[in-house]
């Protein structure tokens, strides 16, 4: 299974359009490196690819990466999304492949995610032929649905609900399935992906696929709980936003530290200070001999 990250920031990107803080800054002059909303897209074999969230930037992600670009006059490798939850950095650029696909995407969410986002004008087409927008069934292995499905014919995909909330759009609210994570391995195979963007604390699912699981790719969004006040950035804290911070009493860090498993965050937010390699945070990550997801990192499980 080839894994390519197309984007490793969260909503905004780095830099962020309307920031001036030290990353974005940083980003903007070339101290740091730049990176789009996130989003993976894999496959087995380099020709058919499934996004992993799709992201505002998809359109900018397709060109810095010659397999998702089209190879008749229109056309597109890619045959279908799994979607975590309904934030519009995740699932935004469907809006832009609304003129794409002959054939349809198949679009897969849980079903409260489904809801809330076909009930938006920009999202509701995928829920219209040519395409088909289906449930993840949660903690039971997808079925293919026929056809060019890359779904149950070549990946293996269980979906589970991790803490979280729906988006800020749709109150927040906590719902089972509002937030989930994918394992997926290629058929047959034991090496298994854990894609999990986002989640407000890790309970006991997550922490045995997290375990489980030979690659995780996981929340990176804040090093620390208050790093949008102190940066005077925003007025919230980051379990606020359903987002567990790397660092700190209760982190991701600390809570996965008896954990083997080769972890890669990713969905940084501009104001993490895991952005910058000067920073100790960065530094940290390291020494724990975990990765920092960028833009155009590939790997092969
Ligand atoms: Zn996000
Ligand atoms: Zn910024």
């Amino acid at each position: 299974m080839i894994v390519r990250v197309l984007g490793s920031a969260a909503g905004g990107g780095v830099p962020q359009w309307n920031c001036a803080c030290k990353n974005c800054e940083g980003a903007r002059t070339g101290r740091i490196a730049r990176r789009t909303q996130s989003s993976l897209a894999v496959s087995i074999d380099g020709k058919d690819w499934l996004l992993l969230n799709c992201s505002p930037d998809i359109a900018a992600q397709i060109e810095a990466f010659a397999p998702l670009q089209p190879h008749q006059s229109r056309g597109t490798p890619i045959v279908g999304m799994l979607l975590t939850d309904a934030n519009v950095d995740h699932l935004g650029g469907l809006a832009t492949l609304r003129q794409g696909g002959a054939g349809g995407f198949t679009v897969r969410s849980s079903a409260v995610v489904r809801e809330i986002a076909t009930a938006q004008p920009a999202f509701s087409p995928f829920a219209q032929p040519p395409h088909r927008w289906l449930e993840v069934p949660l903690d039971r292995t997808c079925q293919s649905e026929g056809a060019g499905d890359i779904v149950g014919d070549e990946l293996t995909v269980r979906a589970f609900s991790v803490p979280g909330v729906t988006p800020g759009y749709d109150g927040r609210r906590r719902l089972q399935g509002a937030v989930v994570a994918y394992e997926i391995a290629e058929r047959g195979r034991d090496d298994r992906l854990l894609f999990a963007p986002v989640f407000a604390s890790i309970d006991d699912p997550l922490m045995r696929a997290i375990s489980a699981a030979t690659v995780a790719v996981v929340d990176g969004s804040f090093y620390s709980e208050d790093e949008l006040l102190a940066g005077g950035l925003l007025p919230k804290r980051a379990r606020d936003l359903g987002h567990q911070p790397v660092g700190g009493a209760g982190g991701t860090l600390e809570r996965l530290s008896a954990v083997r498993t080769h972890l890669i965050f990713t969905h940084l937010n501009n104001s993490n200070p895991m952005l910058d390699p000067q920073s100790s945070a960065h530094a940290q990550i390291r020494a724990f001999g975990a990765d920092i997801a960028y833009d155009g990192m590939e790997l092969r499980l």
